[in-house]
């Protein structure tokens, strides 16, 4: 009988379109799906699916990381897992006062609801990206 091997890492990559991010052997990811968080082992079955603007962590070695990353696609296949992200920084890399400004931005952007010149769900995302950076940043940083 043939003998089965299964994974014990996974080689996870993590590309924007300005940057590699992350090309690491892991032992698990949690990524933020569209429809919640997902938590990948070696041996997980494929699977493609849409990222939301969340926190991705993952363990290599016995260090545990943490990223934001924001809308893209996670595909798992065999011992791999990419991350194609439109913006991806690790939690040392947010910039608290960047990330408060664009907070600021947004919410002001959000109040004027009435003008036709704001694009809402432009302005709503920003708001998104930037609490999910700021939380993360809090919480991870202290
Ligand atoms: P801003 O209005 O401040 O640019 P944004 O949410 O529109 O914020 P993005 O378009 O999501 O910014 O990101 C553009 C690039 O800047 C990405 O490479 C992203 O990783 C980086 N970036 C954005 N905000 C921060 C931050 N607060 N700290 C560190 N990197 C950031």
């Amino acid at each position: 009988m043939a003998e089965i091997t299964l994974p014990t890492e996974i080689r996870l990559d993590i590309v924007t379109p300005d940057r590699l991010v992350a090309h690491d052997a892991v032992t698990a990811v949690t990524i933020p799906g569209k429809n919640g968080y997902l938590g990948i082992l070696p041996g997980h079955a494929p699977l493609l699916t849409e990222l939301a603007a969340g926190e991705l962590e993952y363990t290599s070695g016995n260090a545990q990381h943490t990223l934001v990353v924001d809308w893209g696609f996670a595909e798992v296949l065999g011992d791999r897992v990419i991350i194609l992200a439109q913006s991806a920084e690790r939690v040392e890399e947010i910039d608290l006062e960047r990330a408060e400004k664009a907070k600021v931005r947004a919410e002001e952007r959000l109040k004027r609801f009435d003008d036709p010149q704001v694009d809402m769900e432009r302005a709503r995302k920003a708001l998104t990206r930037a609490m999910v950076r700021l939380e993360t940043a809090h919480k991870h940083r202290g």
